[in-house]
């Protein structure tokens, strides 16, 4: 709300390109490269709906680093398509859900440090801007449902066997989760490890589905295929 006022007083700039303007310009929107495509993580099944790509990557440090929160909702634009055809189909192997309403959308938790430092969890941004985009009567609920139960390193320094271990028996599920189905929501997914954890973690707490939905996905430059 504070934002959309200071964004009328105060003139801004598109966060890729620098036009004056919206926060992210219409040609910049249209150079991302939307391709929304099943991917996996481990046992984990989910969605991408674009590439890690060089528009995609300044978009991402703009919204997470830059403390551009209000970029979230361009993250989730492209997102919505999938979630919505998740309600009607038979993804989740309950073919009677065809109702958002009753799919939980978790965040993928920050480190407590990121977060102080960000003064935002990016990953809840995301996830309430899917839900606003959502049609009224189909809104899924948005539950922080998973936390760190130990302190972790931070991830972007590792290689994939390193952000496993990190990683390892470090989350705690809700047990207000019990029986649910979610969707796991982040901004990008490298090697998985974080959501090949948070789906052990809902696991061990009674969740009855997991799947994950993020707006790009990359590989690690180092390591990829191991
Ligand atoms: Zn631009």
């Amino acid at each position: 709300m504070l934002e959309a006022l200071l964004d009328l007083l105060l003139p801004t700039n598109c966060s890729i390109c620098a036009l004056v303007g919206p926060v992210l310009c219409s040609d910049c929107i249209s150079k991302l490269p939307i391709r929304e495509r099943q991917v996996s993580r481990g046992e984990v099944c989910g969605w991408a709906v674009t590439d890690y790509d060089e528009t995609a990557a300044t978009l991402v440090h703009q919204f997470k680093e830059n403390q551009r929160s209000s970029l979230a909702k361009y993250l989730a634009v492209p997102m919505l398509a999938p979630l919505l055809s998740l309600g009607e189909s038979f993804a989740f192997g309950k073919p009677t859900v065809a109702d958002l309403s009753a799919m939980v959308l978790v965040p993928l938790p920050s480190r407590r440090a990121n977060t102080q430092k960000r003064g935002f969890s990016p990953a809840e941004e995301v996830a309430k801007s899917l839900r606003r985009l959502c049609p009224s009567g189909q809104k899924p609920l948005v539950f922080n449902g998973l936390k760190f139960a130990r302190g972790v390193a931070d991830q972007a320094s590792l290689n994939v066997s390193g952000r496993r271990a990190n990683l390892a028996g470090s989350m705690v599920g809700s047990k207000f989760l019990v029986g649910r189905t979610v969707l796991l929501i982040d901004d990008v997914v490298t090697s998985g490890a974080t959501i090949r954890e948070a789906a052990r973690a809902l696991g061990e707490a009674g969740v009855a589905e997991v799947r994950f939905l993020v707006f790009a996905e990359t590989l690690l430059k180092t390591n990829a295929r191991k």
